[in-house]
Order: C-alpha cells, then structure tokens, then sequence
C-alpha cells in the first residue's frame, strides 16, 4: 500500500531520555561509591551485596553476578519492565511523535 501509515509514527529521541542518577533514583536503585562506575544492588537478581555497575555517564549498567547488561538508561527500562523499544521509550518521555 503507498500510504500506509508506519507501524509506529513517531521516533526515538536520545536528548530526551532522563539523565542517569535521578532516573536510577525514581527506580528504587541507589547508587554508591564516586566515579563514573556506580554500585548498586541488582534488581534482576536475589542481590545480598552491590553486584551492579552503573555508569552514570552513559546510563550503561552491568551485573557482576547474573550477566544482566545494557548501554543506557532506555535498555534498563525494558529489561526490568519487560517493555518492547517503543513502548520503554514513550514511558521515559523520549519518543517524539511525528
Ligand atoms: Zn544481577
């Protein structure tokens, strides 16, 4: 069909996603230590010590214990809210409709 409309109209907007630490915060994750690579408490995993990193610079996170990973912000979103791309992108306010 030559007009169909896209499956979804609208796209990803990087600038938009929320900074790292308050959105780690409004996760229930409290970050500790100084740097750019943050101990927290994994919530993908039964955590007894800070097995995750964060990197607050990029957002990118990493479990030590059960592998759990990924590059910003946005991928934490849908990892722990089992939420497609489109979806983890609308709820963090960077989806930009067109
Ligand atoms: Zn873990």
């Amino acid at each position: 069909m030559k007009n169909a409309k896209p499956k979804y109209a609208g796209k990803f907007s990087r600038k938009d996603l929320p900074p790292s630490i308050p959105y780690y915060q409004s996760q229930g994750i409290t970050l500790k230590g100084t740097g750019a690579w943050r101990d927290a408490i994994c919530p993908f995993h039964p955590d007894t010590k800070p097995s995750l990193r964060v990197n607050i610079e990029k957002g990118a996170y990493r479990c030590m214990v059960c592998g759990a990973r990924g590059g910003d912000v946005l991928a934490f979103h849908q990892h722990k809210h089992g939420l497609n791309f489109v979806e983890a992108c609308k709820q963090l306010g960077a989806w930009v409709v067109q």
